[in-house]
């Protein structure tokens, strides 16, 4: 719905990406205090070193103790990292852009993202017109006379919205043919981060229910209806929540390709759901050839359709208004953006302060128009040498990795074929995209910021449905340009590497092979090791879901990526709050293989020209021992670890525990080192020490 509508549709790494999926916290301001620029990142940063810290002990604090102590987390922030500095300043640099578009735009293109991003800046106007900008869209749910309207309904808030109540399709890659794209249905329909919260039964989940439907309450009497009927909305939205959740799968399940795929026929999701007509939905939004779906959670189709059954009509009315209000809460007026704020920014995630109005406009823009307003934003910032560069890096790590699946002494040579088969087809996209995104359709009006999100939903949902039964185009990009992130797409085999990331503290032109290697060069080994982790190895080089590994080579690879899974699950993030190495697997996986690869191709890369294993790869420096008293093995280490140094609160360390496929800076950097032995030799650290540990997990 909404903007969660343009949210998933660009975001396609479903949990493969590189970097920190943090959980929207909608929220405005009209703080007026000017933008600033933030400073630049740098790699490699002695003043972030403590000293005190012991790196055989713990590395983490060793690299970037002194960058804990001395960057608190910013009040309008939840977590505070290295990923972060150059995210912020991304977006500053898209905001400059996007602000003079909107004062006097050159192009079309520029006069469109111009035109959205002042629709979104102007808080007067939002202010004026209070709830007013839902009030069709909450009509047309009043307007409901029988539940037997539902499918008829959808359609409309389809065509009008581009919204959906309980079901939608959409259209993606066949796991089993990848050249074809299918429809699929999938689950949702839960405002709280995860089915966790609405099931688990400690006191601080059983308090934090409580608050949330106390925010329900609140908003709902903001919309105007009396304390009374307001909590007993509230009290429908958390039932059916609840129902919706014990139908959903665990984000661990949706891991599984085989958990998420069941072909059915339309008379067989009809089935499963009676109580709403498929068929009259799929002719209604244009899919009247559709014969089958990929129903990737029944569980939840069922239990969706038992609330259709159970519920009374106005309780399935206050949970669809509900949706409507929530979705749309951070685009209207101050009192709805404040006390959406006031939950899921601080009581959800102890966030202080809302961000200011020009940081939410910018990543909405960039949500919206990221292709659009990202053309621009390349031309500037993203040198034409960075790509060549790129090449030459993502090279010698594929070489590393070939080499590595040489060297494992538990896999058979057929295995080996096979996975070196699949590096040999990896395909890589650097940069932005070669094809820009067509906006032509989607109209933006500088008055109407609602309608602007509304539209874009509406248009980008078109876009996906219209790939059905189409080729598939592997060179579409799941990121905007500035995106400080990078992801694998295992059904499309390729790594891509957007602009934004390709900077430091990950990239620099100045910096020695080893800091580079340390940073980039961990992130592409990184999503090389994607394609052969507990979930990408379950796809062969075409893309599609088959087991390439001989049987006893599968039950080996198991056995190593238990190890890890174990490993990681004994991590801490909070009292009482441990990773869960199920859901962290792939990440991890990836991160400790994309780790050694790394190393491996500096080695190589100082092998084959030593005089300037320490200089730039601009430089003439000539080589010595150490630089600022360290080896390059060491530079590299902590050039990693330093990607990571970050500040969280504790509730945002809390729901991403349950909800981030990726473990937090701190195991990201202790995690991966402790499983290297190059790591201990580099630091002289000694076996049984906590970061060269006897019994280290490997599975790359
Ligand atoms: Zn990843």
């Amino acid at each position: 719905m909404r903007i969660q509508a343009i949210a998933s549709l660009l975001a396609l790494c479903g949990g493969l990406c590189y970097g920190q999926n943090l959980v929207s916290n909608s929220s405005a301001t009209d703080i007026a205090s000017a933008p600033t620029e933030p400073k630049k990142p740098i790699s490699f940063d002695l003043s972030a070193i403590d000293k005190s810290a012991d790196p055989c002990t713990n590395f983490y604090q060793y690299a970037c103790g002194n960058w804990m102590k001395n960057n608190p987390i910013p009040s309008d922030q939840v977590r505070w990292g290295r990923f972060n500095e150059l995210a912020e300043r991304n977006n500053y640099l898209l905001y400059t852009e996007l602000k003079s578009a909107a004062d006097a735009p050159k192009t079309p293109l520029q006069k469109k993202y111009g035109d959205f991003f002042a629709a979104c800046m102007d808080s007067d106007l939002a202010d004026k017109l209070g709830a007013n900008p839902i009030h069709p869209e909450l009509d047309m749910i009043d307007g409901l006379s029988d539940k037997k309207q539902l499918t008829a309904l959808n359609i409309e808030l389809f065509k009008k919205f581009g919204g959906n109540a309980l079901f939608y399709v959409g259209v993606q890659q066949d796991q089993v043919d990848s050249s074809k794209q299918i429809l699929g249905t999938g689950q949702g329909g839960l405002t709280l981060p995860d089915r966790d919260y609405y099931l688990t039964d400690d006191d601080r989940s059983k308090k934090l229910r409580a608050q949330y439907v106390e925010h329900v309450t609140k908003m709902f009497v903001l919309l105007g209806d009396t304390p009374e009927k307001a909590a007993s909305e509230a009290a429908n939205v958390m039932r059916i929540e609840t129902a919706l959740a014990e139908g959903s799968m665990s984000r661990v399940d949706m891991r599984d390709p085989a958990k998420r795929y069941h072909i059915m026929t339309i008379a067989e999701v009809n089935a499963l759901s009676p109580d709403y007509d498929w068929k009259q939905y799929l002719d209604g939004i244009g899919l009247d050839q559709a014969k089958t779906l990929n129903v990737s959670s029944p569980g939840f189709v069922k239990a969706a359709n038992g609330e259709i059954e159970a519920e009374s009509l106005p309780a399935l009315k206050s949970y669809m208004a509900w949706h409507v209000l929530h979705s749309a809460a951070p685009f209207l007026a101050k009192p709805f953006v404040d006390e959406n704020f006031a939950f899921f920014g601080q009581t959800l995630q102890g966030q202080k302060e809302q961000q200011p109005r020009w940081k939410r406009c910018t990543r909405l823009t960039d949500a919206a128009l990221g292709e659009a307003v990202g053309q621009d934003w390349v031309k500037q910032y993203f040198p034409p040498d960075a790509k060549a560069n790129m090449e030459k890096l993502v090279a010698a790590l594929e070489k590393a990795l070939g080499e590595d699946i040489q060297s494992l002494d538990w896999m058979s040579d057929a295995t080996k074929k096979e996975a070196e088969a699949k590096l040999g087809t990896i395909q890589q996209k650097i940069g932005y995209p070669a094809n820009w995104r067509d906006y032509s359709t989607f109209i933006v009006k500088r008055d109407d910021l609602v309608g602007n999100v509304d539209r874009s939903a509406i248009s980008e949902a078109k876009r996906n449905l219209a790939k059905y039964g189409k080729p598939v185009d592997n060179m579409e990009w799941g990121m905007t340009p500035p995106t400080v992130n990078a992801y694998y797409n295992p059904p499309q085999n390729n790594i891509n590497f957007p602009a934004g990331i390709l900077q430091p503290p990950f990239y620099s032109n100045s910096m020695d092979p080893a800091v580079n290697f340390g940073g980039i060069g961990v992130v592409i080994g990184h999503e090389m090791t994607h394609g052969f982790d507990d979930q990408g190895s379950k796809y062969d080089l075409h893309g599609n879901v088959r087991t390439w590994f001989t049987p006893e080579d599968l039950t080996k690879f198991q056995a190593k990526t238990g190890c890890i899974a174990d490993e990681y699950s004994g991590f801490k993030v909070a009292e009482g709050q441990n990773l869960n190495g199920k859901l962290t697997l792939g990440e991890n996986t990836a991160d400790n293989g994309g780790l050694r690869i790394a190393f491996q191709a500096l080695q190589e890369t100082i092998a084959a020209d030593p005089d300037k294993a320490l200089a730039g790869y601009t430089s003439d420096k000539p080589a010595t021992a150490e630089k600022d008293g360290y080896t390059p093995a060491q530079r590299f280490f902590i050039g990693f670890g330093q990607v990571w140094c970050q500040n969280q609160t504790e509730q945002s360390a809390r729901v991403l525990a349950k909800t981030d496929p990726h473990s937090t800076g701190e195991w990201r950097t202790n995690g991966s080192v402790q499983n290297f032995d190059e790591f201990g030799k580099a630091f002289g650290c000694k076996v049984g020490q906590p970061m060269m540990p006897a019994n280290a997990c490997r599975v790359w």
